[in-house]
């Protein structure tokens, strides 16, 4: 009994029924993904047995000669494909990411500006209950409440005041094109470091089809696994700096990492060589045409957008008018098989846990191959549910709609 199935029945049961969930229910939280099948297969292999602290061709374990290649071919597609100087693939996600870079840059007690949390940006830029905000003096910026744009105004401002010893861009929740070089101009202005954290961008700036800060940051950090479409993961890339470059590695390993995780850095490498293919480049303009559709079909019928549409490949629906929360909403929609997830809006009257909005992405839908068609038919779904969320009649044949959608066009097809 060598399967889960035989050895584990209730465990195979549960990643079964998650197999199903995600094939008969319609993503769209905007940080998630479905990694192809190369991906799935570099995680489920025997690297993951390997300890390999240190770096290619610098290890602390003896038999690394394989591994070694796996990471070089990780970090020089890495670099290939953003344009870097430096990347180090070996942070096992976002946050750890992150970590690494203010432990390499900043001293405890140093001040960092960052975009907070209930605007649009991450925890690990600086909210109070993270890391971020406990070891550094963390200020925030936002957007302005009447364009849902970032307030390039109050980021100067805050940055001329506080004077920060690091400037973070980036975000989770944010749906317009950030200006990288007025953000580099004000941490100039300062002597500031510019971090960019390009997490839920990072597969749109490898495609082109969103501007990529990597030559304008001093460091940029990214999670491999939202619009990127590879394993679960982080990334740190650079520009040019010897000194920069050494700090960073030395503060992922051993500074806050042990050995790093050998088969998902294996998964990186195909990922990012699966981003230098052609179709993808393809695939991430359908996201944001998708992004574009669906908040245009919302927008059609009366509901509000933030910033009244998207670049990007996701969009917030401010649902304060509406008199709907975000909780609310979120599980009517979850009953209908259509996944969201409640966000805070700016300025939003609920707390955290309720919110006013939602937060809604293509990056998923467009991989199981959703177009334009299928995303104006989705935003009427979303709309008749929201209309009445009571009303649980309407909430059955839209799950029928979404079923019948997702049997055509599914997630891995089986043969
Ligand atoms: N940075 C940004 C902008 C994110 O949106 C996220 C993920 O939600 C992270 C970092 C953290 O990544 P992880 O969940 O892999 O720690």
């Amino acid at each position: 009994d060598m399967t889960i199935a035989s050895f584990d029945p209730e465990l195979a049961e549960a990643m079964e029924a998650e197999r199903r969930r995600q094939e008969d229910h319609i993503e769209l939280i905007a940080s998630e993904n479905y990694a192809s099948p190369r991906i799935l297969e570099a995680q489920g292999s025997v690297l993951t047995n390997k300890y390999a602290e240190g770096y290619p061709g610098k290890r602390y374990y003896g038999g690394c000669e394989h591994v070694d290649e796996a990471e070089r071919l990780a970090i020089e597609r890495a670099k290939q494909l953003f344009g870097a100087d430096y990347a180090n693939v070996q942070p096992h996600s976002g946050s750890q990411a992150n970590a690494a870079v203010y432990l390499a840059l900043l001293k405890p007690g140093d001040t960092i500006l960052g975009m907070s949390l209930d605007h649009g940006g991450h925890l690990t830029h600086g909210a109070k209950v993270n890391f971020s905000g406990r070891l550094f003096n963390a200020v925030q910026y936002g957007v302005c409440p009447d364009t849902g744009e970032i307030d390039y105004e109050q980021l100067e401002r805050l940055a001329q005041e506080h004077k920060p010893q690091m400037i973070i861009g980036g975000f989770s929740a944010y749906s317009r094109v950030v200006d990288w070089q007025r953000m580099r101009d004000i941490a100039d202005a300062v002597g500031a470091y510019l971090l960019v954290d390009m997490a839920h961008i990072a597969g749109l700036v490898a495609a082109g089809v969103y501007p990529s800060p990597v030559q304008i940051a001093d460091v940029t950090t990214t999670t491999t696994h939202k619009t990127l479409r590879g394993p679960r993961g982080g990334l740190i890339l650079a520009r040019a700096n010897a000194e920069v470059e050494k700090k960073l590695n030395s503060l992922v390993f051993p500074g806050t990492q042990g050995g790093p995780l050998m088969h998902a850095i294996a998964g990186k490498a195909v990922a990012f060589k699966e981003a230098m293919e052609p179709e993808f480049k393809t695939y991430q303009q359908q996201v944001i045409d998708n992004a574009r559709a669906l908040a245009k079909g919302l927008v059609e019928r009366g509901y509000k957008v933030v910033s009244g549409g998207t670049d990007n490949h996701l969009f917030l629906m401010d649902l304060v008018d509406k008199g709907l929360t975000g909780k609310a909403a979120d599980a009517a929609l979850g009953k209908a098989h259509i996944t969201v997830n409640k966000n805070t809006v700016p300025n939003d009257p609920q707390s955290p846990f309720v919110t006013s909005g939602l937060r809604i992405g293509t990056p998923a839908i467009t991989t199981r191959g959703f177009k334009e068609a299928e995303c104006e038919a989705l935003a009427g779904w979303i709309a008749d549910v929201l209309d009445d969320i009571e009303n649980e009649d309407v909430i059955a044949r839209v799950r029928e709609q979404v079923s019948e959608v997702c049997r055509r066009l599914p997630v891995y097809p089986q043969d």
